[in-house]
């Protein structure tokens, strides 16, 4: 079986090729030409030495998911639907004018089940590989990319709207010295907002983040990658340590009661805890506050008094919300605020200091949006014994710290 070299964030690679007999800025070399110029033929990695190119022919690949289904939406929101072996998952890129955003899927399916979610809805089939993850971005960057050799006055428009006042991030190129030829990468910020919950499924994560952020991979700045959980507390410290992205935390209720009921995950980790571990994220986060996300559903969480109610509650936690207006599916119970009820929750939120935002629907014509994903998930978890499912993330092996 060749080893696929998506698996690998920048220490990995380097470990594989030093196994290979090769010298580490090899590896960089490797790395920039898998990940900075979207290359999958070894044979076209000319600046490598012939007998490298064919030992790496021999033994290794760069496999990204199948794509089974590539969707434009009337705003130019794009799906791709991508085949895991039986189950499918999806990633969803949105233009817009200054930046571009990719929507990762970090697992088939979720196990928790929250009951506003189409994706819970579907139930769990398995957590997808660093590959799967990261494949999404090489994938999507390959795509839209225009190959630099191929630059005219059209590229540099893109790389115009790529750089923008954001100090930290690198631009393209401006970091490799490889021959590569470079793609401009219209990728410009990631959420892994996608199918799953990123956070219990930290193991694969954590690389895929890592080669985001890595200048030899897609060299983002932090602030440019966020990860958004439901709230698995332990983890979201584990990820402070180890990687701090921007972090969005999907809050949805301003009290335990109705979480619970909304978000399942809320009996194991209520409000207290996680809003202590928002607070303690804080200090190494690339921002200084943390996104609450906050699905409007009509008559169930989105009255004058719960946004009050969450004033209190948020009183002591540096953030800002972002209020998602309810995006139906099939079988879906709630419906959507009215715009008059947003608009008053926001504005509660607002006039006592709190930026509340309302997130525009993108891509609904062809189920992009927010919570409409739903793939096809052979579900595993079976329902009935969904609170036996072992939810702690595991522990990291560390190879790749
Ligand atoms: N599991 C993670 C990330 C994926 S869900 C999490 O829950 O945060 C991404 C966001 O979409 C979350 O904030 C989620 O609450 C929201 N969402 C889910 N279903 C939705 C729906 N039907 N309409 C609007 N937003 C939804
Ligand atoms: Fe899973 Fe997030 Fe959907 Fe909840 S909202 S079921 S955690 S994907």
């Amino acid at each position: 079986m060749p080893v696929n070299l998506l698996d690998f964030d920048g220490p990995a690679l380097a470990e594989y090729v030093q196994g290979l007999g090769q010298k580490p800025f090899r590896a960089r070399q490797l790395q920039r030409w898998i990940h900075r110029a979207g290359e999958n033929d070894f044979a076209r990695m000319t600046d490598l030495a012939g007998s490298f190119r064919a030992l790496l022919q021999q033994q290794a690949e760069v496999l990204q998911p199948r794509v089974t289904a590539d969707r434009i939406a009337s705003d130019g929101t794009r799906k791709w639907l991508l085949d895991i072996g039986g189950s499918a998952v999806e990633t969803v890129f949105i233009p817009e004018q200054r930046r571009g955003t990719l929507c990762i899927s970090s697992q088939a399916g979720c196990a928790l089940d929250c009951s506003f979610c189409s994706t819970g809805k579907q139930g769990f089939n398995r957590n997808l590989t660093t590959a799967e993850i990261i494949g999404q971005l090489w994938h999507a960057n390959r795509v839209l990319g225009i190959a630099r050799d191929e630059v005219d006055e059209t590229a540099d428009d893109v790389a115009d709207a790529q750089s923008d006042t954001d100090t930290d991030q690198a631009t393209d190129g401006a970091t490799s010295s490889a021959s590569a030829s470079q793609l401009l990468r219209p990728v410009t910020n990631v959420v892994m907002m996608g199918m799953g919950e990123p956070l219990l499924n930290y193991e694969a994560v954590l690389p895929a983040l890592r080669l985001m952020l890595d200048d030899h991979g897609y060299g983002l700045s932090r602030r440019r990658v966020t990860l958004s959980t439901s709230g698995i507390v332990p983890a979201i410290d584990r990820l402070r340590e180890d990687c701090p992205v921007a972090l969005a935390v999907s809050l949805h209720a301003p009290d335990d009661a109705l979480r619970d009921q909304l978000v399942p995950i809320n009996r194991k980790y209520p409000l207290a805890q996680l809003l202590a571990a928002c607070v303690r994220y804080l200090d190494r986060a690339p921002r200084d506050f943390v996104t609450f996300e906050y699905v409007m559903l009509e008559g169930v969480n989105d009255s004058p008094a719960q946004a009050r109610q969450l004033l209190q509650l948020l009183a002591e936690v540096p953030c800002k919300l972002n209020l998602i207006p309810f995006n139906p599916f099939p079988g879906s119970d709630y419906r959507r605020s009215s715009i008059d009820a947003v608009r008053r929750f926001a504005e509660i939120l607002n006039r006592a200091g709190i930026v509340a935002t309302v997130r525009k629907t993108r891509g609904d014509d062809i189920d992009a949006a927010c919570g409409q994903l739903a793939g096809q998930i052979e579900d595993r978890t079976r329902r009935s014994l969904r609170n036996t499912i072992r939810i702690e993330p595991q522990r990291n092996s560390e190879a790749a710290a």
